[in-house]
């Protein structure tokens, strides 16, 4: 399948992609590492007007570690993150998190930006940014904001961001002590869209109480799904078998996804508790380990 016919600009600087995005907004499309959209279009499911590449803006790939949090630009290569020693040592979920995605070559070219920007419901990033309560640090000509992973996502591939806006970095904030993480998943082969997840973050006292609990569910919903009624279990008990236990049950009340040919909704939703009830006793292992 070849794309429809679309004209091509190639910006080198921010400033460039933001004049072309303000004059051509909803007929252009960003492209930037092309491991989704391209297919799209190839399928001619999109079909933009005018393709603005941002592979040549360097100042758009950045890692940078501070006090007051991690920012990740938005054309950081999911491998830049999977290796980064950074990364690992400052916001490990990440880590774990972006080695779910696709195969080797497809992290090679996908970016950070590309995957939340397009907002697949089993997309491990989208999962991860919800747990770790990230910001999305959006430009246009209008003016510059930041949002909540709340209000970022918005639906499948669906988020708030408007046709001359550019997504430019991803905002961790910094994890409590005694942190630790987990992302577990199962998909029918490796590589392959989940079926179903979680992310998981606790923190734990200096007596080993559960002082910290976040609980994000992958393909659970349309958008990254916290099960927040689930944490508040976790929350100053003791992280044994019975609460984790309880609060995996309590994780997916009420949720519905969508069953196809790979899962009906009630297999999906069984999977969704099992991979929750793993990820959360991994996590509690390793805040342990941290005292
Ligand atoms: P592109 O395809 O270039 O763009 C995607 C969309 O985001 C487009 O609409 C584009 O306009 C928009 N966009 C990109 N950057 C910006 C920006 N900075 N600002 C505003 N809008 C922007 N993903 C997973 O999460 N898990 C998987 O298991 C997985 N498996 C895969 C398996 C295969 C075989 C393939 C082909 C893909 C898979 N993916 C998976 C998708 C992959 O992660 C894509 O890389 C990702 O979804 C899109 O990132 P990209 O950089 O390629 O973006």
């Amino acid at each position: 399948m070849k794309p429809a016919q679309f004209e091509y600009e190639a910006p080198t600087t921010i400033d460039e992609a933001l004049d072309l995005l303000a004059e051509y907004g909803d007929e252009c499309k960003v492209l930037a590492g092309g491991q989704s959209l391209v297919p799209l279009m190839n399928f001619r499911l999109a079909r933009p007007a005018r393709l603005i590449d941002l592979n040549g803006i360097d100042s758009l790939a950045h890692i940078t570690v501070e006090d007051r949090g991690t920012f990740i630009g938005a054309m950081t290569r999911d491998s830049s993150l999977e290796h980064s020693a950074e990364i690992a040592a400052s916001v490990p979920l990440l880590t774990e998190a972006v080695k779910w995605v696709g195969h080797s070559q497809i992290r090679n070219r996908g970016t950070v930006g590309g995957s939340v920007a397009h907002a697949d419901p089993a997309a491990e990033l989208g999962a991860a940014f919800a747990a770790l309560e990230a910001r999305f640090h959006v430009r246009s000509r209008r003016g510059d904001h930041v949002l909540g992973w709340r209000e970022f996502f918005i639906s499948e591939f669906t988020t708030a961001l408007k046709g001359d806006e550019l997504l430019v970095a991803i905002e961790v904030p910094p994890q409590a002590p005694r942190t630790g993480s987990s992302v577990v998943e199962f998909a029918r082969r490796h590589g392959d869209f989940a079926l179903g997840g979680a992310a998981v973050t606790v923190a734990v006292d200096s007596a080993g109480k559960c002082s910290q609990a976040v609980i994000s569910l992958l393909a659970a919903g349309p958008a990254p799904t916290r099960a927040e009624s689930a944490e508040a279990i976790l929350r100053g008990a003791s992280l044994n078998t019975p609460t984790i236990q309880a609060a995996s049950a309590e994780a997916v009340k009420g949720l519905h996804p969508t069953g196809d040919i790979h899962g009906s909704t009630e297999y999906r939703v069984s999977l969704i508790q099992v991979m929750t009830e793993r990820a959360i006793t991994q996590a509690a292992e390793r805040a342990r380990s941290a005292l």
